[in-house]
């Protein structure tokens, strides 16, 4: 019996938010059986090569030619894994992966594509403070790249009318420095001035770095690239232990006079 040329596979891979130990077992076995490691330079940088395999980094800016090149190496027959932080599904290739293949389902129809979860920086984060995501949640990137910056506003509006716990990522850059700050000023228009707002930097990485602040002093100085930033809900909280320290976290019960109070 003749075969066809074996056709390859797409897994895209969250590696977590740095730390080794919080890339899943998953993760590891589909990094080790890909022939091909496509990504961000960074991102590829944390992948420990096997012999054998190739890496393909580069720039941030080029996602869609990332996700083509990984799709066609794959149709070839390679096994491709393409790598992002964190959850890949989560502001990250995943979705560029399968925009790019909608646009062209012929030329990809016998690769394989699949995503292996990851453990996303607001997980991480939440779990360093305490369980601030222990009730209804929101996840925002602030990056105007690829949305106009008035929709970023109007759902960070519509996320405190709506008591939801915010996390922002992306939210600043060299190239976007003001925008934090604008946020931070419209939240405190719309939010009690105590509301707790953790920064939380580099996160599993050795240069960690967490501060929680109120929201009447939460600053855009206090973040940077590698910063989550996330805003409590009304009914989040932040207590103070015997010994000094203190977690943040949100009851998991909400009472009818918490929704009349938010509106
Ligand atoms: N796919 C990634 C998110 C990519 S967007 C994930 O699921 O985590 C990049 C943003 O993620 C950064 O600007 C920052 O807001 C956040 N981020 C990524 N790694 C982080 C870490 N180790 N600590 C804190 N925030 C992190």
């Amino acid at each position: 019996m003749v075969t066809g040329a074996a056709s390859g596979w797409v897994k895209v891979i969250g590696l977590g938010p740095g730390d080794e130990a919080c890339v899943t077992p998953d993760a590891r076995a589909a990094l080790d059986a890909a022939s091909d490691i496509v990504g961000y330079g960074p991102y590829v940088s944390r992948v420990a090569l096997r012999s054998g395999q190739t890496a393909h980094a580069t720039d941030n800016r080029v996602e869609r030619d990332r996700a083509a090149h990984a799709l066609d190496m794959a149709a070839s027959g390679k096994r491709v894994a393409v790598v992002s932080s964190g959850d890949a599904g989560v502001f990250a290739m995943a979705a560029t992966v399968y925009e790019v293949l909608e646009e062209d389902l012929d030329r990809w129809a016998t690769v394989d594509v699949h995503v292996i979860p990851g453990l996303t920086a607001m997980t991480a984060v939440a779990a360093r403070v305490g369980a601030p995501l222990g009730h209804d949640f929101c996840a925002i990137s602030l990056s105007d790249n690829l949305k106009p910056w008035d929709l970023i506003l109007k759902r960070v509006a519509l996320a405190a009318e709506g008591d939801f716990v915010m996390s922002f990522y992306n939210p600043i850059a060299k190239a976007r420095p003001w925008q934090l700050g604008e946020v931070f000023t419209k939240l405190r228009a719309l939010l009690p001035s105590e509301t707790p707002v953790v920064f939380a930097t580099a996160v599993s990485r050795a240069d960690e770095r967490v501060e929680v602040v109120s929201l009447k002093d939460a600053a855009p100085e206090m973040a940077d690239m590698r910063t989550l930033v996330m805003v409590g809900s009304r009914n989040t909280r932040v207590v103070t232990r015997p010994d000094g320290t203190r977690f943040v976290y949100t009851p998991r019960k909400v009472a009818a006079q918490d929704l009349e109070e938010a509106s």
